[in-house]
């Protein structure tokens, strides 16, 4: 028999705008489940970067010190190497925050971080192995969502359904949603190499000839990226991987011997990347956060900061109205209202950069790969690199924490 549990929330997704909604929700007085489909957060490719924004999220939580506490690593600056010759292309030094840095940490630590707090208010939930598979409507309003789970079908009734089940959504789709495609010309490889000591501390981002490689250091590898023309994958595997290896010696000449790492193409894996948008992100009961709602491409590593900054503007204005049972459509409109533009705007500076960097690079194999002028000009500029670390940083409309601490610890 189909079970059914009953709760004010229900939160699909257990990624960085879902778990942060969960607490800040929770933290109010609000009772929360959030259902995530995974068994734990260890996973890989979902993004390490700890934004200045989400360090003041943090200090506004009075959580700042203890997650400090958590291994991580920290840059004042992002640089980019074009054909061996570095630039600096934004700097944190000096925005207006606690913290004036951008942090790398495995996300399964910061997102076992949030659930370590959340769990401290028994108005939190969190079930794993809990699969939302679609929405539950009475008539044009959603009411409810099934969830497939080892124990078996579960039926959950809400006053409000969050989709933040990441790109891909597939409550938004039961829901009626189709997002508006933004073409993105890239796919992403992912895959290990081991660090050794001398090795370069900082992520990386190297562009030679044909090849774009990302990297986020690990303290015992680099999560590495190696970027390729959309739909490419096929034919570079038809080249082989030796051919393969032989383009990432290019780009990262100090581990060249340790390339053989990689036996086959089961370490390789392909991520597709995407950009869309939901023209609407609300329906009765219902609303989208984060990359359920915008999917965004991995360029400037922004898409982590934006799902948080939806999920604190989203508990900001919905924490009263779902407290006092009086939520309406025009609580959830003004959700996306706030938070709409911001996301638009960063995709469509993604875009750009898309354009102006990645294409010419993936498109022209033959081309030796330069700095494009803006990245030269901005050595000169540095109130330019300054604006381009608030714009990574902190985003538009930097979201400030305005939920009470209405339930009392455990
Ligand atoms: C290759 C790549 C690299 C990236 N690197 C960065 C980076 O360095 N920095 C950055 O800021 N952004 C990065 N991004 C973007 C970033 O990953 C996303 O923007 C961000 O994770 C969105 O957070 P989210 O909580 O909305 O969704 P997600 O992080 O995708 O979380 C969704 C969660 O929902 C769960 N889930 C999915 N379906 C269901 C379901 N039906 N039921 C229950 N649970 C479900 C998933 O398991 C997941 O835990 C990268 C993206 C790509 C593609």
């Amino acid at each position: 028999m189909n079970k059914e549990l009953n709760t004010t929330c229900c939160i699909a997704g257990g990624g960085p705008a879902g778990m942060m909604m969960g607490l800040l929700l929770a933290r109010a007085g609000i009772q929360v489940i959030v259902l995530e489909k995974h068994g734990d957060f260890f996973r890989d490719f979902r993004g390490d970067t700890i934004h200045p924004s989400t360090f003041t999220i943090m200090d506004e939580l009075g959580l700042l010190d203890d997650f400090l506490l958590i291994p991580h690593d920290e840059q004042t600056e992002v640089k980019g190497t074009f054909s061996g010759k570095q630039y600096c292309i934004a700097n944190f030094a000096r925005l207006p925050v606690v913290h004036k840095v951008i942090g790398f940490m495995p996300q399964w630590d910061f997102l076992d971080f949030l659930l370590k707090e959340a769990k401290k208010y028994s108005t939190f939930q969190l079930m794993l192995h809990a699969e939302a598979t679609g929405v539950i409507k009475n008539g044009s309003k959603v009411t409810g969502v099934s969830v497939n789970t080892p124990e078996g079908k579960l039926t959950i009734n809400t006053r409000l359904l969050v989709a933040a089940d990441g790109r891909g959504s597939i409550v938004t789709r039961s829901a009626g949603f189709t997002p508006i495609e933004t073409s993105a010309p890239m796919d992403v490889l992912w895959f290990r190499v081991s660090r050794k000591e001398g090795d370069p501390e900082q992520p990386l981002l190297n562009l030679v000839q044909n090849n774009i490689f990302i990297a986020i250091t690990r303290k015992e590898y680099y999560q590495s990226g190696f970027l390729i023309k959309k739909g490419d994958f096929d034919r570079i595997k038809k080249e082989g991987l030796a051919a393969f290896k032989e383009r990432l010696r290019k780009v990262i000449p100090f581990a060249a011997t340790r390339l053989d790492e990689l036996e086959d193409w089961s370490d390789v894996k392909l991520l597709s990347v995407s950009v869309s948008h939901l023209a609407q992100w609300y329906l009765d009961g219902f609303l989208c956060i984060g990359d359920a709602a915008h999917t965004m491409s991995p360029l400037g590593g922004v898409g982590i900061n934006l799902a948080l900054q939806d999920a604190v503007a989203a508990a900001n204005i919905l924490y009263e109205p779902l407290g006092n049972k009086t939520l309406t459509l025009t609580d959830l409109k003004k959700v996306q209202d706030r938070r709409a533009l911001p996301s638009r705007l960063v995709q469509k500076m993604q875009v750009i950069l898309q354009n102006m960097i990645i294409s010419p690079v993936l498109l022209h194999p033959d081309k030796e790969v330069k700095a494009p002028l803006f990245i030269r000009l901005l050595q000169y500029l540095p109130l330019l690199r300054t604006f381009l670390g608030r714009f990574i940083g902190m985003g538009i409309r930097p979201e400030h924490v305005r939920t009470p601490v209405k339930t009392n610890a455990n």
